[in-house]
């Protein structure tokens, strides 16, 4: 089976890109990209353990997380948050990987049902400057830090970028190095920041070479992806 295969191909190359670059092991863990990807599909890598996936669209997500109803999966919002969407995915998520608004923040915050554990948040950082419109600058950082402390029902957990794709190995790594110093200069003074998202498939060894405790891999695992829309 293909995906089993690249599955565990992956598995082998996060391993090997931790020791190369002198990660401890199991530091990064991989989130599996499964927008526009059928539950069957997604069902072929739960059988073999995979438990962390990622999806960027909340109607199309929240069909297939209610069908795949298994308690023991961890679902991430990846995608850019229309406000209003925030109801659905302060409920059916664990984590989202995209705030780059105090606006949306706020309203997770409130929508974050009670009887559940707060939503894991990463803030989102446009690492490409105006070749892409999501994400605050590293500069705002830690303004908008500040401006999030309120938000009792969210748990920052740290950055999220989605660069400009570049070929070049060392291209790569120079946009997540600048975010990876960020990054450790935030968690001094943030306990609960633990995690950078960073690196896809055409630049997860960069990535992981730069710090990142999360990879976010669709077409490497599902293979490519027809439209880029969901189905409908
Ligand atoms: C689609 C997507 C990915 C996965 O990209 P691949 O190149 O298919 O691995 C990762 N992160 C975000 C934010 C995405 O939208």
């Amino acid at each position: 089976m293909k995906i089993t295969d690249n599955l565990n191909r992956i598995r082998n190359e996060i391993t090997t890109a931790e020791k190369q670059f002198n990660r401890p092991a199991a530091s990064v863990s991989l989130l599996a990209v499964s927008k526009t990807r059928t539950v069957d599909e997604i069902m072929v890598a739960v059988s073999i353990g995979q438990q962390h996936f990622g999806e960027n669209y909340c109607q199309e997500a929240v069909k297939k997380i209610e069908t795949i109803n298994d308690p023991n999966l961890i679902w991430h919002f990846i995608g850019p948050i229309q406000s209003n969407k925030t109801r659905d995915i302060a409920k059916h998520f664990n984590w989202v990987h995209t705030v780059d608004r105090i606006k949306i923040a706020r309203r997770l915050d409130e929508m974050r049902p009670d009887e559940f554990p707060p939503l894991n948040i990463c803030i989102q950082i446009n690492t490409s400057g105006e070749s892409s419109k999501s994400g605050i600058t590293l500069d705002d950082v830690d303004d908008f830090l500040e401006a999030l402390k309120p938000f009792k029902r969210l748990k920052i957990r740290g950055l999220m970028s989605l660069p400009a794709p570049s070929n070049g190995f060392d291209e790569q790594r120079q946009s997540f190095s600048t975010l990876n110093k960020k990054f450790q200069t935030l968690k001094l003074s943030n306990p609960e920041f633990d995690t950078l998202s960073i690196g896809t498939t055409q630049d997860m060894v960069a990535a992981i070479a730069e710090g990142a405790t999360i990879v976010r891999i669709g077409t490497a695992l599902f293979g490519p992806r027809d439209t880029g829309k969901p189905p409908v």
